[in-house]
C-alpha cells in the first residue's frame, strides 16, 4: 500500500542481522529483530571479540616478555585467569550495550526468542516461556550464524575436551594443550595459550599450517611457533579422543591419529570449522534452497524465494564479521531499492582477513599462489620488516610485506602482510585495490616516518 512502511523481520542478531535492521530502519522500513540468546551474536559474545580480547592479553604478555630488550631490567609477567574472565565479560557488555542502544535509537522492535519461517511471508517467535507469536513480513532476513563442528568421535565436556566457546578462558589454564585444526582459528589458539605459558601441541592434517594460505606466509608462522616450543604433528588427521580421569602425569587426554600416532595432553580444543545454524529455521515450509545446511544466495544475498534474504555465516560466503555487517547494510539497501547496481555488489575477492598470531598474518585481493595457478601475469614485490626502522625501535623486525600487482598498469590486486599490526596495515591495501590504485600511487604517498607503514611504500617501488 502506498504510503506504508515496508515490515523487515531478521531472525538473528549478529553482525549481519543488527546491520540489517539499523540500516533499514534508517532508511525508513518498520523493524523486527528476532534474537533467540544475546544481542551482538556469537561474533561479540562466543567468538570473535572474546577471542581477540584473550589474544590481545597474550600479547601484551609476550611483548613485556620481549621487552627485556629495550632497556628493561626485570619483566616477570603471568595470567590471572578471573580478571580475564571480568575483562572479556566487561567487553562484551560494553558492545551488547552500544549496539542495543544503537537498536533502540532507530525504533528497532527487538523480541527475544526462537525464529522460525513458517511460510514465505511469515516468522513464528517462540519466546522462552513458550508462547508463540506469528509475524508477518514484506522483508525476511535468515542470519542465525553458525556454531563450532563437532566430530562424532569428539565429545565436548567444557572441562578437559573444549570447543572454543568453553575456551574464553577455559576453567583452568591448560598445562599441556593439544590443538586438533590448524586453520585460522586453531592457529589463534595455539598462539594464545602459548603466551599464557601452556605447552601445546597443534595437529596438522596437510603439510602446511594454514592450509591454502601463501606457503612463504605460513612457513614465518611455523618457524614462530617451532621458537616457541610448540610441537607440531604434520600430516596426520585426529580419529579419537580418550580422556582419563585416573592420570596423574598431567596426560589426562589422548588423541588418536590415523596413522597410529598419538599425542597426549591435559586438555585438547577442536578447532575444526564451524556448521550452519540452519536446524529447525523451517527453509523447507518456505522453499528455500540449501546446500549442506549453508542458504543458496545470489550476489544480492537474495535466496530462491522472493522477499527472503541470507547474511553471515549462514549464507555460506567469507565467514567474517566485517562480510556479514557489509551484506546486512547491502541488503537493506537493496530490500529499499536503493543503489542496487550491479557496481554495488559486495566483491568478495576483495575483503581483507587477518590471522591474530604473534606475528600476525593478513591479507588481501589476489595471491601470489592463485595467480600462478590462473596463469596470469603479475608483479611481485617484497619487503622485509627489518629494513625499517620503526620494527628496530619496536623491537620486532619478524615479517613482511608483499604487493601483487598488474605488470603492465602497476593497479594493485592484493597482497599479504607478516608482522606487528598487520591486520591495522592491511587496510591500506585493502583501500588501494577497491580504489582501482596503483603501486606508484602507495610509492608516492607520503607516509608517517618512522611507521611501520613505509614498508609498504617500499614494496610498491
Ligand atoms: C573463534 C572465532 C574467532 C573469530 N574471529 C573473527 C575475527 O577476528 N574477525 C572476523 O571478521 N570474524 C571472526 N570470526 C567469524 C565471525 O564470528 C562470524 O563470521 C560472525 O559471527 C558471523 O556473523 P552472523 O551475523 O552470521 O552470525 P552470529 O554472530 O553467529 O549471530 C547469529 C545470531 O543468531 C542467533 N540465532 C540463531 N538461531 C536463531 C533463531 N532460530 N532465532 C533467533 N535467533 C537465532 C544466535 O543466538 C546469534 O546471536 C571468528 C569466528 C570464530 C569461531
Amino acid at each position: 500500500m502506498p504510503g506504508e512502511k515496508k515490515r523487515f523481520v531478521i531472525i538473528g542478531g549478529g553482525p549481519a542481522g543488527t546491520s540489517c535492521a539499523t540500516h533499514a530502519a534508517r532508511f525508513g522500513a518498520e523493524v523486527t529483530l528476532v534474537e533467540k540468546d544475546l544481542i551482538g551474536g556469537a561474533a561479540h559474545l562466543l567468538d570473535c571479540i572474546p577471542s581477540k580480547a584473550m589474544i590481545a592479553t597474550g600479547s601484551a604478555m609476550s611483548q613485556m616478555k620481549r621487552a627485556v630488550n629495550m632497556g628493561l631490567t626485570k619483566v616477570d609477567v603471568s595470567v590471572d585467569l578471573e580478571a580475564l574472565r571480568e575483562r572479556i565479560q566487561t567487553i562484551e557488555d560494553r558492545l551488547k550495550n552500544s549496539v542495543t542502544g544503537l537498536l533502540a535509537s532507530q525504533q528497532v522492535n527487538l523480541i527475544q526468542g526462537t525464529g522460525k519461517l513458517t511460510g514465505p511471508n511469515t516468522v513464528t517467535v517462540t519466546t522462552s516461556d513458550g508462547k508463540t507469536e506469528e509475524l508477518e513480513a514484506d522483508v525476511i532476513l535468515l542470519s542465525t550464524g553458525s556454531r563450532p563442528r563437532i566430530p562424532d568421535w569428539a565429545e565436548p565436556d567444557g572441562v578437559r575436551v573444549l570447543t572454543t566457546r568453553h575456551a574464553y578462558p577455559p576453567p583452568e589454564l591448560p598445562e599441556r594443550l593439544v590443538v586438533i585444526g590448524s586453520g585460522v582459528t586453531g592457529v589463534e589458539f595455539v598462539n594464545m595459550f602459548t603466551a599464557f605459558g601452556s605447552e601445546v601441541a597443534l595437529i596438522v592434517s596437510r603439510q602446511q599450517v594454514l592450509p591454502g594460505k601463501d606457503p612463504e606466509v605460513a612457513a614465518v608462522l611455523e618457524q614462530s611457533f617451532l621458537n616457541k616450543g610448540v610441537k607440531l604433528v604434520m600430516g596426520a588427521r585426529a580419529e579419537s579422543i580418550e580422556v582419563d580421569g585416573n592420570e596423574v602425569d598431567g596426560n589426562e587426554v589422548s588423541v588418536a591419529c590415523d596413522d597410529g600416532r598419538v599425542v597426549k595432553g591435559s586438555h585438547v580444543l577442536l578447532a575444526i570449522g564451524s556448521i550452519p545454524n540452519s536446524n529447525g529455521l523451517g527453509l523447507d515450509a518456505a522453499g528455500i534452497e540449501s546446500s549442506y545446511g549453508y542458504v543458496t544466495v545470489d550476489h544480492n544475498c537474495l535466496t530462491n524465494v522472493p522477499g527472503i534474504y541470507a547474511a553471515g555465516d549462514l549464507s555460506g560466503r567469507l565467514p567474517l564479521s566485517s562480510v556479514a555487517t557489509m551484506q546486512g547494510r547491502k541488503i537493506a539497501e537493496h530490500a529499499m531499492g536503493l543503489h542496487a547496481g550491479p557496481h554495488r555488489h559486495i566483491d568478495y575477492d576483495k575483503a581483507a582477513s587477518a590471522i591474530f598470531t604473534d606475528p600476525e598474518i593478513a591479507d588481501v585481493g589476489l595471491a601470489e599462489a592463485d595467480a600462478f595457478a590462473e596463469g596470469r601475469k603479475i608483479r611481485v614485490t617484497k619487503v622485509p620488516f627489518s629494513v625499517s626502522a620503526k620494527s628496530m625501535i619496536n623491537n620486532d623486525a619478524l615479517g613482511f610485506v608483499k604487493i601483487v600487482s598488474d605488470p603492465a598498469t602497476g593497479v594493485v590486486l592484493g597482497g599479504s602482510i607478516v608482522g606487528r599490526h598487520a591486520a591495522e596495515l592491511i587496510s591500506v591495501l585493502a583501500l588501494a585495490i577497491t580504489a582501482g590504485l596503483t603501486v606508484t600511487d602507495l610509492a608516492e604517498s607520503l607516509f608517517v616516518h618512522p611507521a611501520l607503514a613505509e614498508v609498504l611504500g617500499e614494496a610498491s617501488e
